[in-house]
C-alpha cells in the first residue's frame, strides 16, 4: 500500500474505539489518525491524543472540551479540539479522510455515520443501531456516494468473510440465492443468563447483566446481549448488509463464541469464520480488507478448546429476540421504534429504575403503539425515534 490511510474514529474512548487504536498502533506505516471523538471522557481522549497526534479531537460535552483543550496546550500538542455533534460530521466528511470507524454506541451515531456514508468514505461499521434505525436510507446513501460499508460486528464480519467475493463487493444489492447461498446462520452466545432459572431473571443487577461470559464490551451492548436484543438488532443489521429474505436468516445459540457465524450453501457446504472472542480480529480485517494484517490476537488452540455446542434460543428467556425479528419484516418504523425503546429501557435498567425483565415489557409496549407507516427519510426516522423514546419514558414513569 503506497499511501497511509487517514482514519477518523467515532467513539474512540469506547471498547471498539480502544481496540481499533490497538490495531492501528501496530501498523504505523499503514494508518494515520485524523480525528478521535468521544462524548465527555476527556481524560482518556487526552491520553489517546498524546499517543496518536490526530489533527482533530471532538468532544460533545463543552466543559470536557475546555479541559481537553487546556491539557493539550500544556503539552504543546498540535491537535485541535472541536466541540459538539456537528463537529463529528466535519471530521468524518473532511477531504483528508479515507476511512471512518463508526463506533459510537446507539442512535447518537446515526448522523455522523450517515455523514460518512454521504461523503463516500470507507465505513467500518460497528454502530449497528445506526443501520437498524435507518436501513434502506443508510444503504442507499452509501450506494449513491460509492461509500464502502465493511461490517465490524463479529457476526457480520464472519458472514462477510464466508460469502462469495462478488457479494462482498456488491454491498447488499445482489440476491443471495443467485450465488448458491441458502441461509445465513447468525450465532450468539446467549449471554450471562442463558442457564439461569427463568424465575430469577427479574432480580438480576446491571452488574450481572454486564458480566458477559465471552466478550468484554461497553455496557449497553452487554445488556443487549443478556436480553439477546443484541442478536435481534444484528438480525436486522444482517438483513440490510446482505440483502437477506426472511427465510435466509436464522439465529442459533453457540455458547462458546468460537464460531462467529456461518453461511450455508445449496450444495450442503457450510462456511464459517472462527476465532478468539476478541474484536481486534474483525477490526483488523476491515482495516486492511482485502489484505490481512496482524491484530495482536492469539490463534485458536483447538486441542484445548473443548466441545462446540449449538441450540435454539428459548423464546421465553429471550422475548426481545422475537420482537426484533418481527420488527425487521414489519417495516422500518418498527425497527426504528424498537431500537429507541430499547435504548431508553436499557438506560433505565442500568440506572436501577426498572428490573431486567422490564426491558422486554417496555419494548413490547412501544411496538404496540400506532406508528406512521413510512419512514424512509431522515426527518421521519428521527421523529419516529423521538416518539418511541417518549412512549418508553412515559410507560416507565407510570409503571415503575
Ligand atoms: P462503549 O460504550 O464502550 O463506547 C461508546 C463510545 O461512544 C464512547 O467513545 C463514547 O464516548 C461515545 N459516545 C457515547 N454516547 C455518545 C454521544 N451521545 N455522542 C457522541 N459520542 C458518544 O461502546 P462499545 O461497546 O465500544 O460499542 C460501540 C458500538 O459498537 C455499539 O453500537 C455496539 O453495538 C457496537 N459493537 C460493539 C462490540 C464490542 O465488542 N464492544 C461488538 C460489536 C458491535
Ligand atoms: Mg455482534
Amino acid at each position: 500500500m503506497s499511501k497511509r490511510q487517514n482514519i477518523s474514529i467515532l467513539g474512540s474512548t469506547g471498547s471498539i474505539g480502544q481496540s481499533t487504536l490497538d490495531v492501528v498502533a501496530r501498523h504505523p506505516e499503514r494508518f494515520a489518525v485524523f480525528a478521535l471523538t468521544a462524548q465527555s471522557n476527556w481524560q482518556d481522549l487526552l491520553k489517546q491524543c498524546l499517543e496518536c497526534e490526530p489533527t482533530y479531537a471532538v468532544l460533545i460535552n463543552e466543559s470536557a472540551a475546555k479541559h481537553l483543550r487546556e491539557a493539550l496546550k500544556a503539552k504543546q500538542s498540535t491537535t485541535e479540539v472541536l466541540v459538539g455533534a456537528a463537529a463529528l460530521n466535519e471530521v468524518v466528511a473532511a477531504a483528508e479522510v479515507d476511512c471512518v470507524m463508526a463506533a459510537i454506541v446507539g442512535a447518537a451515531g446515526l448522523l455522523p455515520t450517515l455523514a460518512a456514508a454521504a461523503a463516500g468514505k470507507r465505513i467500518l461499521l460497528a454502530n449497528k443501531e445506526a443501520l437498524v434505525m435507518s436501513g434502506q436510507l443508510f444503504m442507499d446513501t452509501a450506494a449513491r456516494s460509492g461509500a464502502q460499508v465493511l461490517p465490524v460486528d463479529s457476526e457480520h464480519n464472519a458472514i462477510f468473510q464466508s460469502l462469495p467475493e462478488s457479494i462482498q463487493r456488491a454491498q447488499g444489492t445482489l440476491a443471495l440465492q443467485d450465488f448458491g447461498v441458502q441461509k445465513i446462520l447468525l450465532t450468539g452466545s446467549g449471554g450471562p443468563f442463558r442457564e439461569l432459572p427463568l424465575s430469577d431473571l427479574d432480580q438480576q443487577s446491571p452488574q450481572a447483566a454486564c458480566a458477559h461470559p465471552n466478550w468484554s464490551m461497553g455496557q449497553k451492548i452487554s445488556v443487549d446481549s443478556a436480553t439477546m436484543l443484541n442478536k435481534g438488532l444484528e438480525y436486522i443489521e444482517a438483513r440490510w448488509l446482505f440483502n437477506c429474505q426472511r427465510h435466509e436468516l436464522e439465529v442459533l445459540l453457540h455458547p462458546q463464541s468460537v464460531i462467529h457465524s456461518m453461511v450455508q450453501y445449496t450444495d450442503g457446504s457450510v462456511l464459517a469464520q472462527l476465532g478468539q472472542p476478541d474484536m481486534r480480529t474483525p477490526i483488523a480485517h476491515v482495516l486492511s480488507y482485502p489484505e490481512r494484517i496482524k491484530s495482536g490476537v492469539d490463534p485458536l488452540d483447538f486441542a484445548t478448546m473443548g466441545a462446540l455446542t449449538f441450540a435454539q434460543p428459548e423464546p421465553e428467556r429471550y422475548p426481545c429476540l422475537q420482537l426484533a425479528m418481527d420488527a425487521c419484516w414489519e417495516g422500518q418504523a418498527a425497527s426504528t421504534a424498537l431500537n429507541a425503546a430499547n435504548e431508553v429501557a436499557v438506560a433505565a435498567f442500568l440506572a436501577e429504575q426498572i428490573p431486567f425483565t422490564a426491558i422486554s415489557a417496555v419494548c413490547t409496549h412501544v411496538l404496540e403503539q400506532p406508528r406512521i407507516s413510512v419512514v424512509d427519510e431522515l426527518a421521519a426516522i428521527l421523529a419516529c425515534d423521538q416518539d418511541a423514546r417518549r412512549q418508553a419514558q412515559h410507560f416507565i414513569g407510570t409503571r415503575w
